[in-house]
């Protein structure tokens, strides 16, 4: 066996995958090579549903859309998505069921009543057009971004952050509620909400720190360095040091204690994590406002892959990489260093029209699949 097949071995990898009434596929299996996988394809014929329907499977929830029942085929009740796991530990079947009345799973065929227990058995990495936004867009888009990347990687962050949406959500209806205040109940709210959104900011805070570190090593050979990205945490507290989550936690209780009469005022929690943000420098300059549509591009593409490690560093196993339309935006120079960084390392699904240039980037053979119209066709 050779080093590079030896190296795939132990990472985590798609064998197989079934969708049923999934979006325009009526009934579809298909099975992966642990390398380089392509849905190759004209417009509109179901590539990046492919590769949605994988990250549904790992997230149990689409990049696209928040509504569940848009993954469901148009005329059909219930949607299925089968996916056969192969990790360091054995193989993993996952399953997924989405009807109107909501979505089930299971992982080795037992239903999970739980997310937090579903999450983890299959860890993706997705970079889409729409990722531009994470650098466009609003806060909130970030925020989600450090909320889905972090809850894939910790469940103490999920557990973390579901228990300072909780308290917070009940601070709020006291605030809306009340004419006055009971003093030392909101105390007590405070307390709490201190301590899990303590925890919260710390997570994120190291999250972006390690985020930058390995990202800045990505960013400056795609980027013939010229550029040095960096990444900056704005927490809407402000936090002095960052010692320990304990410091951190006192820190925001004085905050919530001083601010709040305003809160009184307001009728509702005007600070905290639910109103973080993070920023991406190039050269010292934050690209949101000064930055070219092709430095953003690429400073996404940099933290997608610096995930990678990360997520490699946090589970032990590398994560799926899913590229949907990236070929297309890069130069040939950049599309090989982007291929000598992930071929050998994770199983990737790239989706795309032409395997034009792509092929001449590559050192391993890609298994290709031709999409037509919701169907996987073998080739002519
Ligand atoms: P492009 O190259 O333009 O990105 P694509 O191959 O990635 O195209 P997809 O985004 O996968 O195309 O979409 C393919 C088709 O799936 C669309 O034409 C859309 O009409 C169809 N489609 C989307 N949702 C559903 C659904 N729930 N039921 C049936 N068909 C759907
Ligand atoms: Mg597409």
């Amino acid at each position: 066996m050779t080093g590079v097949l030896l190296f795939l071995k132990v990472i985590m990898k798609i064998k197989s995958l079934t969708l049923e009434n999934y979006r325009n596929y009526e009934t579809q299996t298909l099975k992966f090579s642990p390398s380089i996988n392509i849905f190759l394809g004209n417009n509109a014929q179901g590539k990046t549903n492919l590769l949605e329907s994988i990250y549904v499977l790992a997230l149990t929830k689409s990049h696209r859309t928040h509504v569940d029942q848009e993954l469901v085929q148009w005329d059909k009740k219930m949607a299925h998505l089968k996916g056969l796991i192969e990790k360091e530990t054995g193989q993993v079947p996952l399953e997924m069921t989405l009807t109107r009345a909501g979505k089930t799973t299971k992982v080795n065929h037992l239903t999970q009543a739980r997310l937090s227990q579903y999450l983890g058995h299959l860890n993706v990495i997705l970079f889409a057009p729409e990722d531009l936004n994470l650098v466009k867009g609003s806060p909130s888009v970030r925020r989600r971004f450090c909320d889905m990347e972090l809850g894939q990687m910790s469940p103490h962050y999920l557990h973390a952050l579901t228990q300072y949406q909780k308290v917070l959500k009940q601070r709020n209806k006291y605030l809306k509620q009340q004419q006055t205040y009971d003093e030392v109940y909101v105390d007590v709210l405070d307390e709490q909400l201190a301590q899990f959104a303590a925890q919260v900011m710390m997570f994120r805070h190291k999250f972006i720190v390690q985020l930058q570190e390995l990202a800045q090593a990505i960013h400056q050979p795609l980027s013939s360095k010229k550029e040095t990205l960096s990444l900056r945490y704005l927490p809407n507290i402000a936090v002095k040091t960052w010692t320990s989550v304990a410091a951190v936690q006192k820190e925001i209780k004085k905050a919530l204690v001083k601010n709040r009469s305003r809160d009184y005022m307001h009728k509702t929690t005007m600070q905290g994590p639910a109103r973080d943000d993070f920023a991406f420098y190039i050269n010292g300059q934050n690209i949101q406002k000064f930055g070219s549509q092709g430095q953003q591009r690429l400073a996404v593409l940099s933290v997608k892959l610096a995930e990678i490690d990360l997520v490699k560093a946090k589970t032990g196993e590398y994560p799926v990489l899913l590229l949907d339309d990236v070929m297309s935006e890069l130069d040939n120079r950049r599309q090989m260093m982007l291929m000598k960084h992930i071929e050998h390392k994770v199983q990737t699904f790239i989706t795309t029209t032409t395997l034009a240039h792509l092929k001449n980037n590559m050192q391993v053979t890609p298994t290709i699949f031709y999409v037509q119209n919701g169907h996987v066709v073998s080739k002519k």
